[in-house]
């Protein structure tokens, strides 16, 4: 038997209780005693539910306010200038002001909110921390140890999780270029060892310290770092052990040094880099604990205990039980919270899948039964081994039409009938647009009554018809308004649409939804991935009516909008029984099918959005070559389909294209529009150089901000972009969808960035 271990659990609670106590507290509905009381609660119900899984290693301090890495800013005390922090223990107020900036007064002005990004490849979100120069570090918040001690009270002794010194710094900004984050380490030192002696000396016995950072692309003087930092760590209390948690990705050249660490155990990613088991056990120094993630933290399928308790096993074998730990391959925060409450599925669905409540019974389970033969556990792995079983071979996953159809695509496939230079010229005769095209990226504003009208759709108080007749009222507002303001290319405005993922996943076969399977974007906001469950079809049309719908209003070119493979595959949970890129070509051609019948209906643009295009590049910089070349594939499998008239435009924003721009390139869209304004059009340095060779609309306004630019401000950003790229290469539109905007602001806009290109026609 090995120990029972988990690395963190989703915090806002099975319904989203936390998120509601925070927006309440924001909204001046409650006070902070109330807020605090429903973290408590969830907290308390986290720990019971792991500690009655079975789970021996129950986390604290996975909970948050808002994130883990504002904790440890606080923690630090690491508070930029600007939110006036006068030293003592960090405030509630002050803690959100850093993760969503102030609103000022007539006294007092706004202070902007603190960065937020990605965490790693995941759709979580943390606060990016700053280092400022000459910032002084001082132990400035009590969480770790309050939430330490209230377990502790309960008869439950934790193992606290600190986010580690090195992974932490990696993460930082800093304002003044010469200012380097690792070369803080000294000052933020002190300050984890006070931590770690406080804890000590309130009993605790395991410290989890994060460090994911050793999973990715090092330098040398970065590896080496770590030494130096676990050295002071180790030293700061001989009665604690260490685990430093490594997770996302696999150790490769960071084995060495992460083996040299003084700590007393490390944990691996087994789900991301199931081959290096084997080396680390090899090498493993006789002290050390192995804690193995053999549980997917990142998805929701059941684990197969047969091949996890066979590597347990073979890991209990190799070192004994008392070194091995069995985890999650990461915390759970990704992963929804609790299966029970999916009564939408049907039984079998259900029998396939895991949330977090039911992975750490995983867990506990795998751990009781290495090394023993499964001996005691015999009904629960036979019951495991059957779901398996029915997954291998369901009809419902397995269609032999869709996995004969992706096995015959041939190479013509991929490829337009002509290139660029030739289908340009007759798209230009047949779509008869002025130089300077104007045209926007989708979707128009949601509003009050369109979410209304869905809902009522939802619950029945609404038929289907008069539903129908509602939606074609919109898009004949949204086409009337763009005709008056003197678009070029319309759109139909994308009302028929909750969320762009969604939307399709409802359409196609293979994906299903959850009713409650939230998980944690980024501070109270959540998102409910569909799952693709099996081979993905596309039964019938799924945008084409709306679409010719809007066509037969004017004549005016409409743009068919659609969701591109890309962005479906990463925004969804995912088999895992299948490579991703197989996934993502059963999507390219379900939503080929879908350009192709927009075409044969008169859709002259189609436009496929990938968005996520970029958040899919593997965090390993060698293993880049290998995503690119099939997400660029899979979405000219998408494309090509179509005649060399028929113009087919993307749309990419809110990531760092340039390292990318090559693939993006050989994707060979006639027509980007691409996210630019806030950054002063500075995506235009990389397509300067590598000579994009079709046309581009630079974003002109960013739809984000409540500010609404005049027309000459957008036709600066016009002029510094026919500077890089050609007269006839260039589009106007704003920098994303509408969706978020209203309609006074999208009037103002909209009208101002028409102007902006006539005059400059
Ligand atoms: N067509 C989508 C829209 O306009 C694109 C959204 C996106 O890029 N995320 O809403
Ligand atoms: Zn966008």
């Amino acid at each position: 038997m090995a120990i029972a271990t988990n690395l963190g659990f989703p915090r806002l609670g099975a319904n989203r209780e936390l998120k509601r106590a925070i927006e309440s507290y924001w909204a001046g509905k409650i006070d902070e005693n109330a807020l605090l009381r429903t973290g408590a609660i969830i907290r308390r119900d986290n720990w019971l539910v792991q500690q009655k899984a079975g789970i021996t290693h129950v986390p604290s301090n996975d909970f948050s306010l808002y994130d883990q890495v504002l904790d440890t800013t606080a923690m630090l005390g690491a508070i930029p200038e600007r939110f006036g922090h006068e030293g003592g223990l960090v405030s509630l107020d002050t803690y959100f002001a850093m993760a969503r900036g102030t609103v000022g007064d007539d006294e007092t002005p706004s202070v902007p909110a603190m960065d937020m990004t990605k965490w790693f490849d995941t759709n979580y979100h943390y606060i990016v921390p700053e280092l400022e120069a000459g910032m002084k570090f001082k132990l400035s918040s009590t969480k770790i140890l309050d939430e330490f001690v209230e377990a502790r009270e309960m008869g439950i002794l934790t193992r606290p999780v600190l986010l580690g010194p090195v992974t932490f710094l990696m993460l930082c900004k800093t304002r003044e270029p010469k200012l380097d984050p690792l070369a803080m380490m000294e000052s933020i030192l002190p300050v984890y060892e006070i931590v770690l002696k406080q804890l000590a000396a309130e009993g605790a016995e395991w410290i989890q310290v994060d460090e994911p950072m050793l999973g990715m692309d090092l330098d040398d003087r970065e590896r080496s770092a770590f030494g130096l930092a676990f050295a002071r760590l180790s030293s700061a209390s001989s009665s604690l052990k260490l685990l430093a948690t490594i997770y996302f990705g696999d150790l490769r050249d960071n084995l060495r040094a992460t083996l040299a660490l003084q700590v007393a155990g490390i944990h691996i990613d087994l789900v991301r880099g199931p081959e290096q088991l084997d080396e680390v056990m090899a090498k493993l120094p006789p002290n050390m604990v192995l804690s193995i993630g053999l549980v997917d933290g990142r998805n929701i399928w059941k684990t197969d205990l047969t091949q996890a308790t066979a590597l347990a096993t073979k890991a209990v074998s190799t070192l004994s039980s008392e070194r091995v730990m069995i985890g999650p391959s990461c915390s759970l925060l990704h992963c929804p919270v609790d299966l029970n409450l999916e009564t939408g599925l049907d039984a079998e669905m259900r029998s396939w899948m895991s949330f977090a409540k039911q992975k750490v019974r995983e867990i506990a389970v795998i751990a009781a039964v290495a090394g023993t033969r499964g001996v005691g556990a015999g009904a629960l792995l036979a019951e495991n081994a059957a779901a398996m079983e029915s997954r291998r071979s369901s009809r419902r996953i397995h269609n032999p039409l869709v996995e004969d159809r992706a096995a015959s695509v041939t190479p013509e496939m991929y490829g337009r009938t002509s290139p660029y230079e030739e289908r340009q010229p007759l798209q230009k005769q047949s779509l008869k647009l002025p130089q300077l095209p104007t045209t926007t990226i989708g979707s128009f504003p949601q509003t009050p009554e369109i979410r209304k009208a869905r809902a009522s759709l939802r619950s029945g108080q609404m038929s289907p018809t008069a539903y129908q007749r509602f939606l074609k009222k919109e898009i004949e507002a949204v086409v009337r308004f763009q005709e008056e303001i003197g678009l070029d290319v319309l759109v139909h405005g994308e009302a028929e649409r909750n969320d762009m993922v969604e939307y399709f996943g409802e359409q196609l076969e293979g994906y299903i939804s959850t009713t409650n399977g939230w998980v944690q974007s980024f501070g109270t906001r959540a998102v409910k991935p569909p799952i693709i469950f099996g081979d993905i079809s596309r039964p019938e049309p799924m945008t084409v009516k709306w679409a010719a719908y809007a066509q037969s209003l004017t004549d005016k070119p409409v743009k068919g909008m659609l969701t591109g493979p890309i962005t479906m595959l990463e925004w969804s949970f995912v088999r895992d029984d299948q490579p991703r890129s197989d996934t993502c070509r059963q999507l390219a051609l379900a939503i080929r099918d879908e350009v192709l019948d927009l075409e044969k209906s008169g859709i002259r643009i189609i436009q496929v959005d990938e968005p996520a295009m970029r958040e899919g590049l593997p965090l390993r910089r060698a293993d880049w070559a290998g995503y690119l070349a099939w997400a660029v594939e899979c979405f000219k499998l998408t494309v090509a389909g179509v005649t060399d008239r028929t113009q087919i435009h993307t749309h990419m924003c809110y990531a760092d294209f340039n390292d990318i721009i090559e693939s993006i390139g050989e994707m060979d869209a006639d027509v980007i529009s691409m996210e630019a304004s806030r950054s002063g059009m500075e995506l235009l340095s990389a397509f300067g150089e590598y000579r994009y060779p079709n046309q581009i609309g630079p974003g002109v306004y960013d739809i984000h901000s409540p500010r609404l630019p005049s027309a000459d401000e957008m036709k600066d950003l016009l002029v510094k972009a026919l500077d890089v790229l050609g007269a006839d290469q260039v589009w106007v539109n704003p920098d994303c969808g509408l969706k978020t905007q209203s309609w006074e602001e999208v009037r103002v806009s909209l009208g101002n960035m028409v102007d902006a290109a006539r005059s400059l026609r």
